[in-house]
């Protein structure tokens, strides 16, 4: 059976300085540098950095996504990608395209050309896993419509905004017209099912990065335990409860 890794990018600022006043997370954010070593990684492994829209389902490609649509996708990832001959899916918020710090309809309409593929991170960045089904609905459908009037062709992948699931995305998704949803479980891809398992590239994580693209078994079983228990946690004590106790976690992590 197929496999593919398929790796989830947000912001890809030129620096991520301690204290500055940013405007991405810096957790999840990848320096324009290690970005760039990782493209060439992926091309010196003799495979192809590709997007899930049209995919050719190629054993060798790897697919490269985008969350959140932060303007550094088109600023800093993009000429990256083009200059490795390269494509990817970046998923956008349509109420954020546009607003400071996020990439505008003109740039992704460039970008799509390009052989980019602009698909749906939802229309705000709201967590739906506590939404109603008419607000989760409401979400898809209008960003949906945007994505397809704005771009001129239909997005075909739904990530849920902060990995959150909500239940009725299983028959809202395929009714509403996507294929897929790339969601923040890790794993690797079979290439068919409609849940895609992402890797979430971090910040200073080039080691990992490597372990991901080859899907080394240690770095499977080590990111599928801390998943579930954040899982854990995020049902235990619902969205603003889990965010202070990440909060707390990374204050540690940054203090030791
Ligand atoms: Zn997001």
């Amino acid at each position: 059976m197929s496999s593919f890794s398929v790796l989830m990018y947000h912001a890809i600022p030129l620096e991520i300085r301690a204290g500055a006043d940013l405007d991405f997370d810096p957790h999840y954010a990848v320096t324009v540098a290690d970005f760039t070593r990782q493209m060439e990684f992926i091309s010196k492994q003799q495979k192809l950095g590709s997007k899930i829209a049209g995919r050719s389902a190629s054993a060798n490609e790897v697919y490269i996504t985008f969350d959140d649509g932060h303007l550094t996708n088109y600023t800093q990832a993009f000429p990256v990608l083009q200059a490795c001959g390269f494509t990817a899916e970046f998923y956008i918020n349509t109420a954020t395209v546009g607003t400071a710090g996020y990439v505008s309809w003109d740039q992704l309409r460039e970008m799509h050309q390009a052989g980019m593929a602009i698909e749906s991170h939802g229309h705000d960045h709201v967590l739906m896993n506590e939404l109603s089904e008419d607000a989760v609905r409401l979400q898809l459908q209008q960003s949906y419509d945007l994505i397809k009037q704005e771009i001129g062709s239909s997005p075909i992948v739904f990530s849920p905004p902060g990995g959150r699931m909500h239940p009725a995305m299983q028959h809202l998704v395929p009714e509403i017209g996507f294929q897929y949803v790339a969601y923040s479980k890790p794993g690797v891809w079979d290439g068919g099912n409609r849940f895609i398992p992402r890797y979430p590239v971090l910040a200073n994580s080039n080691e990992q990065f490597e372990a991901a693209v080859l899907q080394n078994f240690k770095f499977r079983l080590k990111t599928k335990v801390r998943h579930d228990v954040m899982g854990l946690a995020k049902k235990v004590l619902g969205n603003s409860g889990y965010e202070r106790l990440r909060a707390t976690l990374l204050a540690k992590r940054q203090e030791t």
